[in-house]
């Protein structure tokens, strides 16, 4: 299969199933149109030995969900029959993601797709690597130079709680495999490498598996890789690939919250052959902090209060998470556990307002009194006799 072929063939009709046909449909379509055109059962027909041919062709692509999504992305950006690739012709008719804007330092993640619009590069690397160096016949060496996006990278970073409210910038160290330094990733001593003989270049081989299928395995003899390194470099003993690691500075974003996911575009595995860089992910973990919690935007505190305060009203001193500390007024009557809200002392959010910070109010009960303390306490007692706070608790308790 060739470019062409994917772009001139038409697969679904050759199998006369519809574009959104389930994988069970086109297997059905396959088997009978094989057993049709089957050349045992049609012995000197060569109009059926090449019909199919054509129904094993289109089978290898659809009846497999890898190649299929390869097929359908290829046509969808050529067109069916004729390339339509003029400037910016293929970043508007692809569904590919052409951002690789550069996330770090608070820049805007915008823009990208302007950037990428006038040629291939980027993301085509990736749907072309993957689709013409598997199984090509006769594509040889040539196939080999198709860029290859990098790989995608997990990593995962334990901030602060005070780093995940306000942001931070981190040091992230990563391993990645990247193009062995001392070969320029040809995994040959002196940069020449040879075409590997088994596979003619294209890392896979094919397997009879009878009855007009072939399968592909990648070829033992390069890895894959379609080239074999005459005097192997020593230091990544001809794989051409090298454990790499480097350490980021990245930039969390203010808000994040513990487990969340970040992706940062093109901060992964860097490309080969000049295809573009894979996506780092970043999963954040987040310290407790002794004092605050979180609610979404909404920072959180309980503040304990006397029951003088509680009753009486008054004013209290809340502390702030990285501020100086505000005072809330507490009305006269406040029930225990109440929460109240400091307007915009909470968390940052995207936009860059803030959230609030909720506090919440624990009448705090003395443990140690001192004298004219427990003085006054008895005469509380004594003025409020008549006082009963359980009265309504039994009156419901009875009337259920
Ligand atoms: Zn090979
Ligand atoms: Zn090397």
């Amino acid at each position: 299969m060739s470019t062409k072929d994917f772009i001139e063939k038409d697969y679904y009709k050759v199998l006369g199933v519809p574009k959104d046909a389930t994988e069970a449909e086109i297997k059905k379509a396959y088997r009978k149109l094989a057993r049709e055109n089957h050349p045992d059962a049609n012995k000197g027909n060569t109009k059926a030995e090449e019909r199919f041919k054509e129904i094993s062709e289109a089978n290898d692509v659809l009846g497999d969900p890898k190649k299929r999504k390869e097929y359908d992305e290829a046509r969808a950006l050529f067109g069916n029959g004729g390339f339509r690739a003029g400037p910016g012709g293929a970043g508007g008719g692809g569904s590919f993601n052409f951002d690789l804007g550069d996330l770090f330092g608070g820049g805007a993640p915008g823009g990208g797709a302007g950037g990428a619009g006038g040629g291939f590069g980027g993301g085509l690397g990736d749907v072309f690597g993957g689709l013409f160096n598997r199984g090509g016949t006769g594509g040889g060496a040539g196939t080999r130079t198709q860029p290859r996006r990098g790989q995608d990278i997990e990593s995962e970073v334990t901030l602060s709680f005070t780093e995940a409210v306000d942001g931070a910038t981190v040091p992230l160290r990563m391993s990645s495999q990247a193009p062995c330094k001392a070969c320029s990733g040809t995994g040959d001593k002196n940069g020449t490498p040879r075409v590997c003989p088994t596979c003619v270049g294209t890392g896979q081989v094919s397997r009879g598996g009878g009855g007009g299928f072939s399968l592909t395995d990648p070829c033992v003899d390069c890895k894959g890789r379609g080239l074999i390194a005459q005097d192997p470099c020593e230091v990544c003993k001809g794989s051409g690939r090298a454990k790499s690691s480097r350490t980021m500075q990245v930039r969390i974003p203010a808000g994040v919250s513990d487990g969340q996911r970040i992706r940062l575009r093109g901060k992964g595995g860097p490309g080969e052959r000049g295809g573009p860089a894979g996506d780092l992910y970043v999963v954040v973990h987040v310290d407790t902090h002794p004092v605050f919690g979180r609610k979404g935007d909404n920072l959180t505190v309980t503040v304990p209060v006397t029951f003088a305060e509680a009753a009486l009203g008054g004013e209290v001193k809340v502390p702030t998470l990285g501020g100086p500390a505000v005072t809330l007024k507490v009305p006269a009557g406040t029930p225990n556990g109440r929460t109240m809200r400091a307007r915009g002392k909470g968390a940052v959010r995207k936009d860059g307002s803030r959230g609030d910070l909720l506090v919440t109010v624990e009448v705090s009960v003395p443990t140690s009194l001192s004298d004219s303390a427990k003085e006054a306490l008895e005469s509380y007692r004594e003025a409020t006799a008549d006082d009963d706070p359980r009265a309504e608790l039994f009156q419901a308790a009875k009337g259920a």
